[in-house]
């Protein structure tokens, strides 16, 4: 069920739905425990033209906008967690801060080759010791003559294994507080001094790398500060704001996944003589995850509507952010449910949809965190 999209939002997902159906559906569970990104994959993406769906045209984006994204990413995240969050990540963190906040030249030169999908991008903001708390951050930048030299540790970044350019938070003045964060972007493949020192093995998403990142006296030329010295913590907080829209899509995605599995399974599954939909209780069970499923991705809906409208989008995406990925757990594990023993075997997708959608109330914001933004948002 929908609203009336618009015809060239409808063919995109379109497109992409029968895309994910007979390409990446029958390999999900396989990169999943083979732990394998697959490369493949996001190369026919770029051929399909929407590695930068929210991304101008100039830059070699689809010059669609944030609607249109949340459409594809809720696809890509019904079929497969990891490909979506990948996805997400390269489009809401690693590209759009460039569009946002950098020049022209700096867009033609790291925008560019994102959005047409040449490589992809990684944004590194946590560390191991600051997460909710981003802002006090280790991380450092020292000014050379031409320059920057960064020195840190950053934790749990998504691609940055498989990235072409990578996005680093790094502390500018040490006593200006959230205005002495700068944020720069590194080479990943050929700045001195930058490593990825692990690949964390997950209890889901793992065939989207997730690294620890060293930073050891990397020097990148002034050119690559995006916007001015000092922005970086106000940039961090806009590029969450649309990252947020981005996660909230993922667990609708995801959450239509489980669904989808539980309903044909129920439809097909007989005992005591009859299907198992026709008890109460599996019905019920179905119709509560359909209902949360329908309202998680309205709140998404609306959240990117009114990005795409200009507006503030601060409390709506966390609130979709917030909905969407409880919505995606929760749904996830009652599909678990439906299917009894089967669910909770590998052979069937419910389960791994079922870990996968713990990481939506973890990243961009624990929904603790989201409860507080949403909580100051209404003056509490
Ligand atoms: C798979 C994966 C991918 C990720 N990708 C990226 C990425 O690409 N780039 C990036 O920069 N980061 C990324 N992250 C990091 C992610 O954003 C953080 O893990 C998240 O923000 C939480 O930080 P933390 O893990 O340090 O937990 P902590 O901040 O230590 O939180 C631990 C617990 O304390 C609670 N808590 C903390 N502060 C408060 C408070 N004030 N009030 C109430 N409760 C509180 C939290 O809600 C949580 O339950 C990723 C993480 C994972 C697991």
């Amino acid at each position: 069920m929908e609203f009336r999209l618009p015809s060239e939002h409808r063919m995109i997902r379109d497109t992409v739905r029968e895309f994910c159906d007979e390409e990446i559906e029958p390999i999900a569970t396989e990169i999943e425990s083979e732990g394998r990104y697959p490369v493949e994959i996001f190369e026919a993406l770029a051929d399909l033209d929407v590695m930068g769906v929210p991304i101008d045209d100039a830059y070699g984006g689809l010059g669609g906008d944030t609607l249109m994204y949340s459409l594809v990413t809720e696809e890509l995240g019904r079929v497969s967690g990891s490909i979506g969050l990948s996805y997400a990540a390269h489009v809401s963190l690693a590209s759009k801060p460039i569009e946002y906040f950098g020049t022209a030249t700096q867009k033609e030169r790291w925008l560019t080759p994102l959005a047409t999908g040449e490589h992809l991008g990684a944004w590194a903001l946590t560390e191991p010791s600051s997460g909710s708390d981003a802002s006090s951050m280790d991380t450092h930048a020292e000014p050379t003559d031409d320059g920057w030299i960064l020195n840190g540790t950053k934790q749990f970044i998504t691609n940055a294994s498989v990235a072409g350019s990578v996005i680093v938070k790094a502390v500018t003045d040490a006593d200006a507080g959230y205005d002495g964060i700068s944020t720069f972007i590194v080479d990943s493949e050929a700045d001195d001094g930058f490593s990825v020192t692990t690949e964390w093995h997950k209890m889901g998403l793992n065939a989207s790398p997730t690294c620890e990142i060293q930073l050891d006296d990397v020097f990148v030329p002034d050119d690559r500060l995006l916007g001015e010295v000092g922005d970086g913590w106000d940039q961090t907080k806009k590029t969450l704001d649309g990252g947020r829209i981005s996660i909230a899509s993922l667990s609708v995605g995801i959450a239509q996944g489980a669904f989808d599995a539980a309903r044909s399974y129920a439809v097909e599954r007989e005992q005591f003589g009859q299907p198992i939909s026709r008890f109460d209780a599996v019905r019920d069970m179905l119709v509560a995850m359909d209902r949360k499923i329908e309202r998680a991705r309205l709140l998404t809906h609306k959240a990117a509507w009114l990005a795409d409208e200009g507006k503030d989008v601060t409390r709506a995406s966390s609130l979709a952010k917030l909905d969407a990925s409880e919505t995606a757990r929760e749904v996830a594990e009652d599909a678990v449910q439906v299917l009894g023993g089967y669910g909770y075997t590998e052979d069937f997708a419910p389960q791994r949809f079922f870990r996968d959608a713990k990481l939506m109330e973890i990243g961009e914001g624990t929904s603790e965190i989201q409860r507080l933004i949403i909580g100051r948002e209404l003056g509490l």
